[in-house]
């Protein structure tokens, strides 16, 4: 049978028809794809990138690039089964493959919903607020993000070849930065049969991805200052490919994630029959067995009380003893293997570096031989348990075996734990499993500057806890020190790290212009017709409607509290609220709110769908009885999240900036409501 060669995807083209190197099944052994031979054009591949690339993303705004990613993951979705297939030759099995691929995939899903509910329309975001500057309000500064006009190189380990590549790719795009995607060799065919599918959507602008099959050539030294690359990988590897002179020499931004020696630590308070130490015992053989323990997230060191040494290390005995090795295809098998054999001799060389400073407690002797047809050329390494000599001078601080292997480490006190916890100089994740809540607000303060996350995991978290191992979407990746420094999702984050910031500093009307939202002091547009009749696409930024005045009574507060139940002091009693800060009696804020709505609201139906919500809310002035207060709205932002109501008809969110003045000009109340707004009908 004749063996496929991967290509390359190069402005535009699929390359690489010459065989290379052989990349082989991590089941059998056998080969079952070439990398090609011909070298890629990386000037070519950045002209690309730069041209068509930007172009077709700069077409876009936010809301319609998240709107892209949401449709891209729907066809990934209902495409998985041919990736499942192809992530079987990597040894993964179902579980594992489901945290490759679905977990790429649910990253997609799950930055197209933050960006289309927090980013806004356009391609500039507005960091607020603006903040005066001047102190006759002529003269202000804020901060604006704007896309970086550059390329984003990716560079991924072998372990995730689709989420690897997904989360890092879908905040590029909604920062609109064009990929350009170099997967580790050894799996890089799961990573291409990926891409393929993404190319062949028809759902990505053209330029928006491209991929590379084997080395980087001069990619990295073409590279300018608007570009920025993306690795994970090895810390020797990460510190290696930073230090590139032209990365250097035009400041590139190199974020990098590398190794890490996580620890997850088993607090005093547990004892053996509590449901935490059973937590604790199925974390750290799933972080060993799940993916083969190919994890940058997998527990590596165990820290456990003294006293319960002997106990735990029979816990996980008998739990790893009930591990079915083999090819992931045949039924029962719990754990496929490492995803090449140049995989399995470096974990084997890293565990007897361990082994050292370490006494074997279980290495999976008594276990059957792999399952499966051909597994005797396979890359398959049994769970493998080590128990440190000597905790503190234990190798397991300094050496990484990336595969299933963990060090088992006993203290005496909790600050001794505290202390090898930072021994590993910087992780991903660790986890404190305690039920004393006062023991991880003690402990956390300690560890926490050393790591990217930390899980605290007890029997209240459990049955939801997505476990130590899991990176999410909307929780930071990324650890200090040895696990690299950097810093992946956490949201939005993500997004705004992959965009420029900006400092801007003009008048507000100047600001407003820019930041393509009303800022306070900048102009306003009034007119006759009241800005909550005009629908979503007639009604301007700085459209504002001053009210009419309202006078607050005593009658307005007492019925007021009659109706909400608030007899708080301040507005009832006349004795206490002479003696408070505000010598007086006064109106409930949320009078003020209330009655600021009634002054502002225009009552019949219109194009104003909901009133969904309010920001910023600030009361900054008492309003006493006998003041008059009086309102301006004023259309601040507008986002076009290009949805439709059930009936078809187009809609947007609008936030309206709220001032509430009293009767001497002084604000009393600042918010902004959000609202759904209406299209007109034959808009979309
Ligand atoms: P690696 O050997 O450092 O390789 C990482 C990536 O760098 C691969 O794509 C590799 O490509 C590429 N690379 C190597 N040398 C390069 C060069 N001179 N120029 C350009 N690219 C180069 O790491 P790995 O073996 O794939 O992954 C295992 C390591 O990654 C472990 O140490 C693990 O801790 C770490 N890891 C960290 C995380 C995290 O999120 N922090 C996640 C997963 C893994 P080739 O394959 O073609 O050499």
């Amino acid at each position: 049978m004749t063996v496929p060669t991967l290509q390359s995807l190069i402005a535009g083209r699929w390359i690489g028809n010459e065989p290379a190197a052989a990349l082989s099944c991590a089941v059998d052994g056998r080969t079952i794809y070439h990398t090609h031979a011909e070298l890629p054009d990386f000037a070519q591949a950045l002209e690309h990138a730069r041209a068509a690339g930007l172009r077709g993303l700069l077409a876009l705004d936010f809301q319609e690039r998240a709107a892209r990613l949401k449709a891209l993951a729907a066809y990934l979705l209902e495409r998985k089964e041919q990736l499942y297939a192809v992530s079987a030759l990597t040894g993964a099995t179902r579980t594992d493959g489901w945290i490759d691929i679905e977990g790429g995939i649910g990253t997609l899903y799950a930055y197209a919903s933050l960006a289309s509910n927090g980013l806004p329309s356009g391609n500039l975001v507005h960091e607020g607020p603006a903040v005066p500057l001047g102190k006759k309000g002529g003269f202000a500064g804020s901060h604006v993000l704007v896309p970086r006009n550059g390329v984003a190189v990716h560079i991924n380990a072998f372990n995730f070849p689709v989420w690897g590549m997904l989360e890092k790719f879908a905040p590029s795009f909604l920062a609109a930065m064009p990929c350009v995607v170099k997967p580790a060799t050894a799996t890089s065919y799961l990573t291409e049969a990926t891409v393929r599918l993404m190319a062949g959507s028809g759902i990505l602008p053209e330029g928006c991805l491209q991929l590379i099959i084997g080395g980087t050539g001069d990619l990295l030294d073409r590279l300018q200052g608007q570009d920025m690359v993306t690795f994970t990988g090895s810390a020797q590897t990460a510190a290696r490919l930073r230090a590139t002179a032209a990365l250097v020499r035009n400041s590139v931004p190199f974020n990098a994630e590398a190794d890490s020696l996580n620890c997850s630590i088993l607090a005093p308070d547990v004892r053996a029959d509590d449901p935490e130490f059973e937590l604790f015992v199925r974390e750290v053989a799933r972080e060993m067995t799940v993916k083969a323990g190919q994890k940058c997230t997998a527990i590596r060191r165990a820290i456990v009380p003294r006293a319960r040494l002997d106990e735990v290390l029979a816990r996980l005995r008998q739990t790893l003893q009930r591990s079915v090795l083999g090819d992931p295809a045949c039924e029962g098998v719990t754990m496929g293997p490492l995803a090449s054999l140049a995989q399995l001799d470096d974990v084997r060389s890293r565990a007897a570096e361990l082994r050292a400073t370490a006494d074997v407690v279980f290495d999976g002797d008594a276990l059957p031989p792999p399952r499966g047809e051909g597994v005797a050329g396979g890359a398959f390494l049994a769970p493998t348990l080590l128990l440190a000599r000597d905790p503190h001078g234990s190798a397991a601080h300094e050496v990484e075996a990336f595969g299933p292997v963990c060090t088992v480490m006993a203290y005496e006190d909790i600050d001794q734990a505290v202390d090898l916890a930072l021994r590993g100089r910087g992780s991903l994740v660790g986890s404190l499993v305690t039920h004393d809540p006062r023991l991880a607000a003690a402990v956390v303060p300690r560890i926490a500057a050393m790591h990217g996350r930390l899980l605290l995991l007890d029997r209240d978290s459990a049955a939801e806890s997505t476990g130590h191992g899991s990176p999410l979407p909307a929780l930071k990746h990324g650890g200090p020190g040895r696990a690299g420094g950097g810093e992946e999702l956490g949201g939005l984050r993500a997004v705004h790290h992959q965009l420029q910031r900006c400092a801007l500093q003009g008048s507000p009307a100047m600001l407003s212009a820019v930041a393509g939202e009303y800022l306070r002091g900048a102009p306003v547009i009034e007119s006759e017709l009241h800005p909550f009749r005009r629908h979503f696409d007639e009604l301007r930024i700085g459209e504002s409607l001053l009210t009419h005045r309202r006078t607050v009574s005593e009658a307005d507060i007492v019925h007021f509290g009659g109706i909400s139940g608030d007899y708080f002091y301040m507005h009832f009693d006349e004795i206490a609220a002479r003696d408070s800060e505000f010598g007086q009696r006064i109106a409930h804020g949320y009078f003020v709110l209330s009655a600021a709505a009634g002054l502002f609201v225009s009552p019949a139906p219109g194009p104003v769908l909901a009133n969904y919500g309010l920001d910023n809310l600030r009361f900054t002035k008492p309003v006493a009885i006998g003041d008059t207060i009086q309102a301006r709205l004023t259309c601040k932002r507008k986002i076009d999240r290009k949805r439709k109501d059930s009936k078809g008809v187009g809609q947007g969110v609008v936030a309206w900036d709220v001032e509430v003045r009293n009767q001497r000009g002084e604000v009393v109340a600042s918010y902004d409501i959000l609202t759904l707004v209406a299209k007109r009908a034959t808009q979309d």
